[in-house]
């Protein structure tokens, strides 16, 4: 007997440890307690957030990893909300180009929307996979978006998240924020170039390689590694 989804009953489709376990590197890295965490919060993210299909199918595997992406920058954030999402559209791939408004990235792999499309998400669910499947790579389509809505969350999508970063640190962080970007447009970097562009999108990439490949982003950019502790409130 299957028994159909209720309001107030749990989105977690039936396999859902099998999935996050194959897919998910940060959830597989997870003692049991932290795991049982996790499940919770990509519950009540999928309860609160509407995923949308359009021309393609939103699988249980994407619902989960679309939550995976939210949750991921977010963990170790107590009672963390996104109140400024309502929907997430999975695109099949690359978008229609009627869609081109505002915010699109790296070729419209995902974007957040703006004017008529506030408080929407769009991925494609090419992108959306492949950010998990290679997970060692500093790539993650749906953290990269994830990120841009929480600098987005204090008004102002700035590269710098306010309504974390705390005010002490606000002026250490932009100025490595420039630092950097001045030292890859000199010399190349092995951060993604997208990163040079402005402040939010170095944000969103730099995210991307702390939350993909800790280690590395600690071996080769300390200051960044230590001040994306603070920023994330992981305990150093
Ligand atoms: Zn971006």
């Amino acid at each position: 007997m299957r028994i159909s989804r209720k309001k107030g009953t749990s989105q977690l489709p039936e396999n859902y440890k099998g999935l996050l376990t194959d897919y998910v590197k940060f959830y597989r890295q997870l003692d049991e307690e932290g795991k049982e965490k996790f499940e919770k919060r990509v519950d009540h993210f999928l309860s609160a957030v509407k995923i949308t299909g359009v021309n393609a199918v939103a699988e249980d595997l994407d619902r989960l990893l679309i939550a995976a992406g939210a949750i991921i920058p977010v963990y170790s954030i107590p009672d963390w909300q996104y109140i400024n999402l309502h929907e997430v559209l999975l695109y099949p791939g690359a978008f229609n180009e009627d869609f081109d408004q505002g915010g699109s990235d790296r070729d419209i792999a995902g974007m957040v929307g703006t004017g008529a499309l506030q408080n929407v998400m769009v991925i494609t669910k090419w992108q959306l996979r492949q950010g998990f499947i290679n997970s060692n790579d500093a790539h993650n389509t749906a953290i990269h978006e994830f990120v841009h809505l929480i600098d987005k969350m204090d008004g102002t999508m700035d590269g710098v998240p306010e309504i974390i970063l705390e005010r002490k640190y606000v002026q250490q962080w932009k100025q490595l924020m420039d630092a950097t970007i001045m030292q890859m447009k000199s010399y190349g970097s092995d951060i993604d170039m997208y990163g040079a562009t402005n402040h939010v999108e170095f944000f969103a990439v730099i995210s991307e390689y702390f939350f993909e490949q800790p280690d590395l982003l600690k071996a080769n950019h300390p200051e960044l590694y230590e001040i994306l502790e603070k920023i994330y409130k992981i305990a150093g």
